[in-house]
């Protein structure tokens, strides 16, 4: 069912099929058949799962979800993959990743390292029960579950499900403008949000970029997350008066990461990032999968 829906989403809105849609095509079609690998699709296993997954699925709709509401709209959905987490705090864990398409930022002056989650439309619609689907599917060992974008926080209500169901630990990945719902549904306060603001270098006008009321209410319900600044390789010292401000209002731990979508990038300027950091008693944060060649 799942295949036949992405298939069909890509077929009937995106002309011409790039990287990150044949990625999730294979991907998804590797999730439903497994070649016999030994996870919890293996024939031994499949009712057991089916039980556990419907008995996951009871556990969701017993929260009183109404099908016409908000809650279960499809996503669009840029990438479902399984890979080690490359960031931050949590670097080289085992992680299932969903990557959303949108975000409410465009970082002109950015190169956003996921630039097709800028159009949503171009990517197909999923429920939570599907990519849930998906990742009950990759469900080998205790992997993270990423939520990543674009930003995520846009979907903060239709992810919620996946919240409930996974029963390990949760990443976000988010730009820190987006105030997670902490009253309405509690279970976010037990998530890492993995903060990344944007600076000046982006383009964006500081009142779009810069909510210092939702990066205080991270900080105090959700007290496990992190800041992670991406930083180009060059003078990053002229980025500390922000990372200041914006530590002074989130005093969480802070990681810098070196600005690169390459290999060659991340070389360049890893030494000079990762020197600054030390100047200042912060972490290093390295992009792990790329010099994996992974996702
Ligand atoms: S916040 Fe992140 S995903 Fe959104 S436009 Fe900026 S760099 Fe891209």
């Amino acid at each position: 069912m799942l295949k036949n829906r992405v298939n069909r989403a890509i077929s009937g809105k995106i002309p011409e099929p790039t990287g990150l849609e044949n990625g999730l095509d294979i991907k998804l079609s590797n999730s439903l058949d497994t070649g016999g690998k030994k996870n919890h699709t293996s024939e031994s296993n499949v009712e057991e799962k089916n039980n556990t997954l419907n008995k996951l699925s009871g556990k969701v709709k017993a929260q009183n979800f109404n099908s016409k509401s908000q809650l279960l709209k499809p996503i669009p959905i840029a990438q479902l993959f399984h890979s080690i987490q490359g960031e931050g705090i949590d670097m080289g864990r085992s992680a299932l990743f969903i990557r959303v398409a949108g975000c409410n930022l465009t970082c002109p002056t950015l190169p956003c390292d996921t630039p097709t989650a800028l159009t949503p439309t171009r990517f197909p619609m999923l429920r939570w029960e599907e990519i849930w689907e998906w990742c009950f599917s990759h469900l080998i060992g205790t992997p993270l579950l990423v939520f990543t974008g674009g930003e995520p926080m846009i979907y903060a209500r239709q992810l919620y499900p996946l919240l409930l169901l996974h029963p390990f630990s949760v990443e976000v990945e988010t730009n820190g403008t987006i105030l997670p719902p902490f009253k309405s549904q509690p279970v976010w306060r037990k998530v890492r949000f993995v903060i990344s603001p944007k600076l000046s270098n982006s383009g964006e006008p500081k009142k779009r970029r810069f909510k210092p009321e939702v990066l205080s209410q991270i900080a105090r319900f959700a007290p496990d997350s992190i800041l992670k600044f991406v930083l180009p390789g060059e003078n990053p010292d002229r980025f500390l008066p922000e990372i200041e401000e914006i530590t002074k209002i989130a005093p969480l731990p802070v990681y810098l990461m070196p600005q690169s979508a390459t290999l060659s990038q991340l070389n360049q300027s890893a030494s000079a990032i990762a020197q600054f950091a030390l100047t200042q008693g912060f972490n290093y944060s390295d992009r792990l999968h790329l010099r994996l060649q992974l996702p």
